[in-house]
């Protein structure tokens, strides 16, 4: 049995400032044997695929596998960056001798100038090449999809964790599907459903209310003979897209009629749940304040998740810190390469410096901050995770300094977006986090996977950003109208 494997990745920010292009794609593209090779061992959808092929002696092609590049959000994909690599995937196909099947890693948040649902448009591209066989796809639980990647596809699987921990189950999920549809002992019948809900990422978290709800109907569905899989993909809302939102998806063995009752049901319970997908979120001023309390009352470490900043360099949490006389925190990354470069080229470890960082890169990221510390770290972090999201996988860093602004006051001023999912992003620049009452973090939900066993409290700010928890604060031009709460029919018709 030989099966191909693509995969083409990429969460697009439309309202960050940068293009994705393929020059910030291409230096972490994989082509050919490498696309298994380097996937083998690490969590990860490919590895999924990797394991159930070991277990039935399936031989996997690989093709391309192009994702997003480590830094800052970037914005519309150019048509040319997709071409190029939607073109590649296409081209390995035809050359790739007979196939029983396709395995593609998707996203289904990706955003292209001119191409309104890229994804599906890659899907029918691929059905173009390989004609009836089996096509199954599997997605990350931000993807903005809607019926036409079901209609040309075989089978969608999306991950139900966020923290993404599921990856690599996802992928077995999504292969075993495809193999029993190429013995012949499967019939994959999907059905997707579109509540037309759009919700900010901070409020997705699958662990809580109201995402636990949703996976726990799944799940209830999943108990009934004939329904193989069921997925629901809240979206990503920073993508100005015509399908954003909501989906629910149902696959069952040649039952369409199930499949149809299943994903209505979760649907529905989705919508009756709608007003649970926003809530109004401490801005820096009384959030910071709020979180000093909570250190007070000895309630720490708190974590401050800075969820909106999707370029790095926002300096609202900073500035609130240092003027409401914090003490003992740390930022793991403040994004600014101009001030990385500097301190590079003019001081040294153990130099005290003066230095402007952050607040350049968007109108919402705030105005530079002046800071004064000792430098305790410079140099280009190399190490592995240790959390529970993406385990063993290997970070590159840019250039980071790391600055004692006295008090254990850390703040790293790093060449590009710098974040810590877990452990190793501050021990890295040499920073002890369990000295730490204060971490603050860029990040909304994936940190939790390793942080909500550290801290005593997961602290929300929604600072002015790109990625804000009040959606009604962009300027969308591409999402429906009656999308709920900020579609254009329920800004004239109230809530
Ligand atoms: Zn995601």
């Amino acid at each position: 049995m030989r099966i191909a494997v693509a995969e083409f990745s990429h969460e697009t920010c439309t309202f960050c400032p940068e293009p994705t292009t393929i020059a910030g794609l291409e230096p972490y593209v994989r082509r050919g044997e490498a696309v298994v090779a380097s996937a083998r061992g690490i969590p990860s959808y490919v590895n999924g695929y990797i394991q159930v092929a070991d277990d039935v002696g399936a031989e996997l092609v690989g093709i391309v596998s192009a994702g997003m590049a480590p830094g800052p959000y970037t914005s519309w994909m150019d048509r040319e960056c997709y071409e190029k690599y939607a073109g590649e995937i296409v081209e390995g196909l035809k050359t790739a001798g007979k196939l029983d099947g396709v395995l593609l890693a998707l996203h289904g948040a990706m955003a292209v100038r001119g191409i309104p649902k890229p994804e599906a448009e890659l899907v029918r591209r691929v059905r173009g090449v390989v004609g009836k066989t089996p096509i199954m796809v599997t997605l990350d639980l931000h993807a903005n999809e809607d019926h036409e990647l079901t209609a040309a596809s075989h089978g969608v699987f999306v991950i139900r964790t966020y923290p993404h921990v599921d990856t690599e189950e996802t992928g077995r999920v999504a292969a075993r599907c495809l193999v029993k549809t190429i013995r012949g002992e499967f019939t994959p019948t999907q059905v997707l459903r579109k509540p037309g809900i759009i919700s900010a990422s901070i409020f997705q978290a699958s662990d809580y209310h109201p995402m636990r709800d949703l996976y726990d109907r799944c799940r209830e569905w999943e108990q009934r003979p004939g329904v193989y899989r069921m997925s629901v993909a809240p979206g990503f809302a920073y993508a100005d897209v015509p399908d954003v939102g909501l989906s629910v998806i149902a696959v069952t063995d040649g039952d369409a009629e199930l499949a149809e009752r299943a994903a209505e049901d979760v649907a529905a319970l989705a919508w009756s749940l709608r007003a649970s997908f926003a809530r109004p979120l401490p801005k820096p001023r009384e959030g910071v304040a709020e979180v000093l309390r909570l250190v007070k009352e000895g309630q720490k470490p708190v974590v401050i998740a800075d969820g909106t900043d999707r370029t790095g360099d926002s300096t609202h949490i900073l500035k609130e810190l240092l003027a409401q006389g914090a003490v003992n925190f740390a930022l793991p990354g403040i994004a600014d390469p101009r001030a990385a470069h500097h301190l590079e080229q003019n001081a040294a470890v153990g130099q005290a410096v003066t230095v402007s960082i952050g607040g350049w890169a968007s109108e919402h990221s705030g105005t530079p901050v002046e800071v004064t510390g000792k430098i305790t770290f410079m140099g280009r972090p190399r190490y592995q995770l240790v959390g529970p999201m993406g385990k063993g996988r290997r970070v590159q860093d840019g250039l980071a300094v790391a600055l004692d602004l006295g008090d254990n006051r850390r703040v790293v001023v790093s060449e590009r977006m710098r974040g810590a999912n877990d452990s190793a992003g501050f021990e890295a620049v040499g920073i002890d986090y369990r000295t730490l009452d204060i971490i603050v973090l860029k990040d909304r939900v994936h940190h939790r996977a390793f942080w909500d066993n550290v801290s005593r409290v997961d602290f929300p700010i929604d600072a002015p950003g790109i990625g804000p928890a009040d959606l009604s604060t962009l300027r969308y031009e591409n999402i429906p109208d009656d999308i709920y709460p900020i579609g254009r029919r329920w800004q004239v018709a109230g809530k």
